[in-house]
Formats: C-alpha cells, structure tokens, sequence
C-alpha cells in the first residue's frame, strides 16, 4: 500500500451498538480472553491544542511550535479551499462532521503498534482520513497520523481537503462517493460501481490544494510525457483504487486532471460539483460520459504547457 493516504470511514461503535447480541458475543470474549489490553487512545494522545472551531489536534508530542504551525497551515488550506471552489461556507446536506479531529501519533512505531486497535482501521498506509457515518448524530470525523523522524505530521493538508471535500463537496459517505474500493475497515459493497469513478477528483483535489502549482512529481510527469498521450483525460475519469490505479495514476495525474479542469474547464468544474453536492452520482457520470473525448486534446495541449 501506498505511503498516501487512503479515505475511508471506520467501523463505528454506533454500528456495534446496532449489531446483534450474537454478533457481538464472538469479538468480546475473544479480546477479554488473550489480547493483553493496550493504553487507550486518550493516553497515548493525551494532549489536546483547539485550532479553530473547525479543527481540533489530538497528540503525543507535538510542541506548542508545531501545533502553532499545524494550526496556521490548515486555515490557508481551508481557505484556499473555499476560495477555489466557491462553497459559500455551505456544508452538503445531511453532514454533521462540523469539526475534524486529526489523531497525531509521535511515532510511526507508535501509529503501527496503536492506530489500528484504536480506530479499526490498517496501519500499512500513511495516515488515513475516516469520515465516519456523515449523517448520523454523534458522529466525529478523524484523520489518524503520526509524525516523522523529522517531527513533520505525514500528508497533513491533503488529508484536510478530505475532510473539506467530504463536507463541502460530496454528498453522503464514503461508499456513496463512487470508487472500487471495498476494503477494511469500510467494506462497501459489491459490486463497484460502474465507471466513471471519483477517485481523480478527490485524491486529485487534495493534492492540488496541497501543494498548488509547486508539485514537482506531477510536474516531471506531464513534461515526461508531453506529446506521448499515457492517459487521455477521458481515461483518467475511470482511475480507481483497485483496478487501473497506482500511486502515480491516483496522486499524480489525479492532481493533473483536477487542475485542468478547475483551472480551464471552470464552467464544467462548476457543473460537476453542483451534481456531487446533491448527491446526484448518476447525473455526474452522466456528465462525464457526456463530455467523451471532447478535452482530451486540450488537456495534451495544457499538460505541454506547464
Ligand atoms: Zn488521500
């Protein structure tokens, strides 16, 4: 798995409280039975730094430097974010993830040997945003990460713009947002929707408004290929987590399709997020298909440009 993040939702105890008796009569007896209990999450992050109303940092040891930073950081990425896409500062229906809570392990030791018991989610990945059930009440959006060697929080703002995305882009959760993914802890159901997918725009949008127009990776990408055609902008709307995905299909020419279309295509952007803020998937794809191969060339012609 990739060094990025993944975006998921976790297994709630909301939706432990809801299972059956029976269901949950097999995972108690076998954690009170041979799992030696590790500290809770409230001890191992036992510090707590308020950013603004909207974000709030649970940690280990960060220094009142660093969340002074982390802080300064978010908020020139969530105004970038609203700037760019013109939300009005209008959450989607139904979402009631008005906070996010970035969990930040010290260590990445510490994130393998913790995260996963205390948010139900993998560790072979480097950080993940868990949006959790949007809709329901009680419910609080994590990003779960650790710090490097360096001290520097792994994929900090691109994780942020999940959370942004989430609530200000995409109606409904994880498994509404149209993708192949069907892993743990989220498991949506099978089969995957048929394509085109939305994992271009949202691992795209994280990393344009990550990193801006300074993305060297994807940059030496696109004047690599210049004239080569790798991937007609038709194709890349069809980029998946499972098949036809990899880090550099995902990340980096997801950031170049977003970037097009949000600095060139601003009408269609505009088109686009007013189907996903519904929540009206079909008409998006629809859209989409519509749109064929109609900006494959001007995307060549844009890519040759930067
Ligand atoms: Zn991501």
């Amino acid at each position: 798995m990739s060094d990025f993040c993944l975006k998921f939702r976790p297994l709630l105890p909301l939706l432990a409280a809801l299972a059956t008796p029976a269901l949950q009569a097999m995972p108690a007896e076998a954690s009170t039975a041979s799992v030696p209990s590790l500290a809770a999450v409230t001890e191992v992050l036992s510090q707590q730094h308020r950013c603004s109303a909207t974000l709030l940092l649970r940690h280990a040891k960060l220094t009142k430097m660093q969340t002074s930073q982390i802080c300064t950081e978010l908020a020139a990425v969530e105004q970038r974010f609203h700037q760019l896409l013109n939300t009005g500062q209008k959450p989607v229906a139904d979402d009631g993830n008005s906070a996010l809570r970035a969990n930040i392990y010290g260590s990445r030791a510490d994130f393998e040997r913790f995260a996963g018991a205390h948010f139900k989610m993998p560790t072979d990945n480097g950080g993940m945003y868990l949006e959790g059930l949007p809709d329901k009440s009680g419910n609080q959006a994590e990003f779960v990460a650790y710090q490097r060697d360096s001290g520097e929080v792994w994929n900090l703002r691109h994780e942020y713009v999940h959370y942004l995305d989430g609530r200000f882009n995409l109606y409904g959760d994880f498994c509404a947002n149209l993708h192949d993914s069907h892993a743990a802890p989220e498991n949506c159901p099978q089969p995957a929707p048929l394509t085109p997918y939305l994992v271009w725009w949202t691992e795209g949008l994280a990393e344009y408004i990550a990193f801006g127009a300074d993305n060297p990776a994807a940059l030496a990408l696109a004047r690599q290929t210049a004239g080569k055609q790798v991937y007609p902008l038709s194709e890349l709307f069809n980029t998946g987590y499972v098949s036809q995905g990899g880090t550099e299909r995902v990340y980096r020419w997801g950031y170049l399709a977003t970037r097009y279309l949000l600095e060139q295509q601003p009408a269609k952007a505009s088109s686009m997020l007013q189907f996903l803020r519904r929540g009206d998937y079909p008409r998006y794809q629809a859209l989409v298909k519509g749109w064929g191969s109609s900006l494959d060339a001007d995307f060549q012609r844009w890519l040759a440009t930067l």
